[in-house]
């Protein structure tokens, strides 16, 4: 393993796995089949910018909290930073790194001209109001002024962000630069530049994911049973398209709790549920409740983890029933989990493969934006397709011609491109 400047900067992760490490270690990994040279492999290693601010926000009630906002950037040698923002708890330089350097690889798999980074502010957005929040945005993105826009660094949605956080960040990066720059941010709201397809893109390349690991096996969509963790951007999206496809969704679940309907359940009506129930499935009709660890446990073909990091571990991994692991959160399996997953015979298509329908829809966001011409969801969807299909079937291909598990595959893709334009550019000075 190649040692990191970043390992001394904090305490290892509350989970006690430790993100950055495990990042670095299927970047060994890969980069032993690419035979990567020693120095490359010291540069890859390392983010190229790590930004900490502090985060003043005078709260509804008068008193003053501090917050710890982060932004990391790992690799900037094929394009633009490019990476989500993240509001929880749990937040840490390390989770961000790890994150950051995941978003370079992932970029380079799927074939768009980006670096990878990864923001986040240690907060649990429940308990602040949208003014709270608002404040904290705004003062979170002109720390970050000097740090990003759109040919620098161009932040988007993640766990516990959205559209409206998206709004935020423009108009405030707009206001300090004296215009309109629609390009800061992806994942914004249509009336200022978003594109079309966005909300639902991440969770429409899980679904896409699935459907060709289920052709592969010579399945179709229909009647396919999943289980989903997690019903937020991702995970309620790949939901509904996936029960729209015909695939029987059985159990989802969220922060407060599952339900679960061996039947498959009625995706449209959980969500108009889940809405009315601030956020929570709980309680829906008709299912049975199942608790998080329950829920990983449960018989079914595809097991769809998109919520967060660290579910699928050492401790859980024998009672995990799939035949088909699709990481569509980022890292939820770990390093030890992953491996004995591999020893039986279960398929996991890794995170960097899985979740790439996002920033695959970003970059689309993106290109619209500097050409000023925007396209039809129709379009949108069908150029996001075939790029997910393609770095699909290159994975695979990778993964028979190497004969290693389909993650080695899609690192030793991404990081092998990445490699190659650091050769060729050189490096500076
Ligand atoms: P989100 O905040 O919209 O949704 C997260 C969901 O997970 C919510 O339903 C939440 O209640 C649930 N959750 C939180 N803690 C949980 C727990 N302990 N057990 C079960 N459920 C829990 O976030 P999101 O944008 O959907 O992101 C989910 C994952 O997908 C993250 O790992 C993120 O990095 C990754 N991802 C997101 C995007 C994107 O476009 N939003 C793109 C690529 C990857």
């Amino acid at each position: 393993m190649v040692s990191s400047s970043l390992r001394p900067l904090e305490a290892p992760s509350p989970a006690h796995i430790c993100p950055f490490d495990q990042a670095c270690s299927y970047l060994d990994q890969a980069a032993k089949e690419l035979h990567l040279d020693r120095g490359l492999l010291a540069v890859l290693s390392h983010p190229r910018k790590v930004v900490t601010v502090s985060i003043p926000v005078k709260l509804d009630n008068g008193e003053v909290e501090v917050l710890a906002g982060h932004r990391v950037q790992h690799c900037d040698v094929l394009g633009p930073y490019k990476g989500g923002t993240r509001y929880h708890p749990d937040v840490t330089l390390r989770e961000v790194s790890a994150l950051a350097m995941l978003m370079t690889w992932k970029c380079a798999l799927v074939g768009i001209p980006y670096g990878g980074a990864k923001g986040g502010i240690a907060l649990d957005p429940a308990r602040y109001t949208v003014v709270e929040l608002e404040r904290i945005t705004r003062r979170y993105t002109t720390e970050l002024i000097k740090d990003i826009g759109p040919a620098i660094d161009i932040p988007a949605p993640d766990v516990g962000t959205s559209a409206r956080e998206m709004a935020w960040m423009m108009d405030t990066y707009s206001m300090n630069v004296g215009h309109a720059v629609p390009g800061v941010v992806t994942g914004k709201p249509i009336s200022i530049g978003g594109s079309r397809g966005r909300e639902m893109a991440t969770g429409r390349g899980v679904m896409i994911i699935v459907r060709e690991a289920m052709a592969e096996r010579g399945r179709s969509l229909a009647g396919a049973k999943v289980v989903i963790q997690g019903f937020g951007n991702v995970g309620g999206a790949a939901a509904v398209l996936l029960h729209e496809a015909g695939a029987k969704v059985v159990a989802v679940s969220d922060a407060t709790g599952g339900v679960f309907d061996p039947e498959g359940l009625d995706i449209p009506a959980l969500k108009a549920y889940s809405l009315q129930n601030h956020r929570s499935v709980v309680g829906f009709p008709g299912a049975k409740a199942v608790t998080n660890a329950e829920l990983l446990a449960l018989p079914c073909d595809v097991l769809i983890p998109a919520a967060l990091e660290n579910q699928i571990t050492e401790e859980n991994v024998h009672e995990v029933q799939a035949q088909i692991v699709v990481e569509a959160a980022n890292g939820p399996v770990t390093l030890v989990a992953d491996r004995a997953l591999e020893n039986r015979g279960v398929t996991v298509l890794p995170d960097i493969l899985a979740n790439a329908g996002g920033v695959v829809v970003s970059y689309l966001e993106w290109v619209q934006g500097l050409s000023y011409v925007f396209w039809d969801e129709e379009r949108v969807n069908k150029e996001m397709e075939n790029l997910m299909v393609h770095a699909y079937h290159r994975v695979i291909q990778e993964s028979k011609e190497r004969q290693v598990p389909l993650r080695v595959a899609a690192y030793t893709l991404g990081v092998g491109r990445v490699a190659q334009a650091l050769a060729d550019r050189g490096l500076y000075p």
